[in-house]
């Protein structure tokens, strides 16, 4: 009987080294397949061509490499693509392209599901299945590379973590992936231009900071107010304003990177003066950009984007206060691929 065969993108450089040299060959070795497996993201041990037949048979016989599928690829209208991406144990994520005139960005996934519960969200309907791998983060942002160069002509300018899950509850993966996304060994990308998305997970935003990160924070805040907070994000209950601002407050301090919210103002929930006085308050420590998203309705009208006047309103007195505002159009919709709507609908 066979022995199971090992992911071999769980391996480090070294391990893969250390491996050829157990086998009896050089240590070399290791590099080249290294080099297939991340630089070149081979699909298999066949095509790794600079490899003798018996070496490329050797790792056959040991090992596999999970590559993600992408199994249906949606465009929509506005030039947005939407791929459903099938795991190798045949669960299914999605990732998002997203373009504008200049740039492209993916929009990753770092879970299968989520375990956080925002009732305005379509991901959080799913139950957390799992965390993705570093590899898997790593590919789904591979497939966006390549649709980029062959529909827009570019390579990926940007990335987001705001596809399905929530980045923190799956901290070590996303740092290995991001590891690999900046790495000169990897895709070679500048942190600058990556953005981790949370909900606000006090403790690791402390560790991120302590760890010397230097990709970007987003935080999805959606009220400043802790009851409405929680009624609308009940795992605020338990990470609470005070405790998610004292991090950030930390994060600041260590890292000097100026911190995004984003925001949706839903009416009868967060459009009154107050919502937006507690907003100026809690960004107040820092330098800040408040994202205010459009609402991507999920479906039982529960929730309903706030009149222009109230989202006027909210821009009038950020910016009056020094903050910088955007209000950001949905991109998508037609497809179930904008904000909040990756629920493998497709
Ligand atoms: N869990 C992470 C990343 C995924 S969500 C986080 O919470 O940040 C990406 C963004 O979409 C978050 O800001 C989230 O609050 C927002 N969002 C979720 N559902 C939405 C919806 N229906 N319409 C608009 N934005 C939504």
């Amino acid at each position: 009987m066979q022995a199971k065969r090992k992911d071999i993108r769980a391996l480090t450089r070294d391990q893969l080294r250390d491996f050829f040299v157990k086998n009896g060959d050089k240590a070399f070795r290791g590099n080249q397949v290294y080099e297939w497996l991340w630089q070149k993201a081979a699909h298999s041990f066949e095509g790794m061509t600079n490899l003798s037949k018996d070496t490329r048979e050797m790792l056959e016989a040991n090992f596999v490499i999970n590559h993600i599928k992408v199994d249906q690829m949606q465009r929509s209208s506005d030039g947005t693509i939407k791929n459903a991406v099938r795991l190798h144990d045949d669960l299914v994520v999605e990732s998002v392209l997203i373009p504008t005139k200049t740039r492209t960005t993916a929009c990753v996934s770092s879970q299968v599901g989520c375990s956080l519960d925002c009732l305005f969200c379509a991901t959080s309907r799913l139950k957390r299945m799992r965390n993705l791998n570093p590899d898997e983060i790593y590919d789904q942002v591979v497939a966006i590379d390549n649709e980029s160069r062959l529909y827009f002509d570019r390579p990926l300018s940007n990335i987001v973590f705001m596809g399905m899950g929530e980045p923190l509850m799956n901290y070590n993966n996303v740092l290995k992936a991001i590891d690999k996304i900046t790495s000169p060994e990897g895709l070679g990308m500048s942190p600058k231009r990556i953005t981790v998305s949370t909900s606000g997970v006090p403790k690791l935003i402390r560790k991120m900071a302590d760890d010397g990160v230097k990709f970007k924070l987003a935080v999805s805040l959606h009220s400043a107010i802790d009851e409405i907070r929680t009624s609308i994000m009940p795992f605020n209950a338990t990470f609470t304003l005070s405790d998610l601002r004292a991090a950030l407050v930390y994060w600041y301090e260590k890292t000097k990177s100026r911190i995004t919210y984003e925001y949706v103002v839903w009416e009868g929930i967060n459009d009154k003066r107050k919502d937006i006085d507690a907003l100026i308050d809690f960004c107040r420590f820092a330098p800040s950009k408040v994202n205010l998203i459009e609402y991507n309705p999920i479906d039982d009208g529960v929730f309903q984007q706030a009149s222009n006047k109230a989202i006027d309103l909210y821009v009038d007195l950020l910016e009056e206060n020094g903050i910088v505002v955007t209000v950001r159009r949905s991109r998508g919709k037609d497809i179930d691929a904008a904000c909040g709507q990756l629920a493998n609908k497709s």
